[in-house]
């Protein structure tokens, strides 16, 4: 291991800005229009129109190794708990059909956030194939899937910036009407309503301090004005106050509705209604099904439950919480 760090260690000043720039990499990539890891195909296609169906079939996959000149690299050398070359997925089988919510959960480290990144390509599987409406996702064009794919995660990412120009991110040309309205879909209308510069208030690091919940439906209500075909969300609960909680599990239902949707769930609401949901656990999908079959199983699932859920009461601290993905 050691070996990996000494290519870093010699510019170490560079190093500490790098790694802390690294951390958020997949988080902004999407705002951002950052270009992933890998390269689209000469011919590549669009995604096919239409309800989206995501098939993953036979999917294996290891973070490229830290040889490898890249940002992955640089990445999978700062996480020292996994070997670069080491196999983070196997024979991950499964298939999202339209409009279903595909709820995946398992305990931290497990593969979760990889197999939703793959989804998206930010990196390119070692094995097996990931369709999207049937195109592989390897051959489909960049502009096509980021059109598709939508993604939210706990950390939503506000630029240094007006509220509304946030919120253009996500479609340049919407009107103040189009964003009202997803600020409304997404109960976070009233509250930027009672501020004094209303869509033109300045968020961010050095302007008005949203709250956890705040930030989070305003990440859902870019979503909704994006309008993607699927949604990739992470749900963490970990900073909502429980008012804030019931309004983002309204607005989440909104996001949610008639999408195909992965969502790595940490709510049990979302997990009960889930059409599938996946229980991943070292890189295989160790159980399948709906609640309440996976339940009666007795296996990994009927733990998880004992042990994450069953106790405790239907807030965010009843959620299934992997503070890590
Ligand atoms: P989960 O979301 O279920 O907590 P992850 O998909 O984040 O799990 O991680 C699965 C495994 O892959 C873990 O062992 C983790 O350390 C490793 N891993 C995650 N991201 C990277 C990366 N960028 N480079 C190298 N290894 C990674
Ligand atoms: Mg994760």
């Amino acid at each position: 291991l050691m070996r990996l760090y000494g290519p870093l260690t010699s510019l170490s000043n560079v190093h500490v800005d790098v790694m802390t720039a690294l951390v958020s990499f997949d988080r902004v990539f999407e705002v951002l229009d950052l270009k992933p890891m890998v390269a689209e195909r000469p011919g590549a296609r669009p995604v096919p129109g239409g309800p989206v169906r995501i098939e993953f079939d036979d999917v294996a996959f290891r973070y490229p190794a830290a040889d490898e000149v890249s940002l992955a690299s640089l990445e999978a050398v700062a996480r020292p708990d996994t070997g670069p070359g080491q196999e983070v997925l196997t024979g991950v089988t499964f298939t999202a059909e339209p409009g279903q919510l595909v709820a995946l959960v398992g305990p931290s480290g497990a593969g979760k956030t990889t197999i939703t990144s793959l989804a998206t390509r930010l990196y390119d599987v070692t094995g097996g194939e990931v369709r999207v409406n049937g195109l592989p996702v390897r051959d489909a064009t960049m502009a096509s899937l980021r059109d598709t794919v939508g993604v939210v995660t706990q950390d939503a990412h506000l630029f240094h910036d007006t509220i509304g120009a946030n919120l253009r991110y996500a479609r340049p040309a919407a009107s103040d009407e189009e964003i009202w309205e997803a600020l409304r879909a997404a109960q976070i209308a009233d509250m930027i309503e009672g501020l004094p510069e209303g869509l033109d208030t300045v968020v961010g690091d050095r302007g008005y301090r949203l709250s956890g919940g705040e930030k989070q439906r305003l990440a859902l209500a870019r979503l909704l004005l994006k309008a993607p075909r699927v949604v990739v969300l992470d749900e963490a609960t970990a900073h909502l106050d429980s008012e804030s909680e019931a309004a983002v599990q309204r607005a989440l239902k909104t996001a949610l509705a008639g999408r195909t949707s992965l969502v790595i769930a940490h709510r049990l609401s979302t997990i009960r209604e889930a059409d599938q949901i996946l229980v991943v656990a070292g890189g295989r999908i160790a159980e399948q099904g709906r609640h309440e079959a996976l339940l009666a199983r007795g296996g990994l699932y009927a733990e998880l439950y004992r042990t994450q859920f069953e106790h405790q009461p239907d807030s965010p601290a009843r959620a299934l919480y992997d503070p890590q993905s």
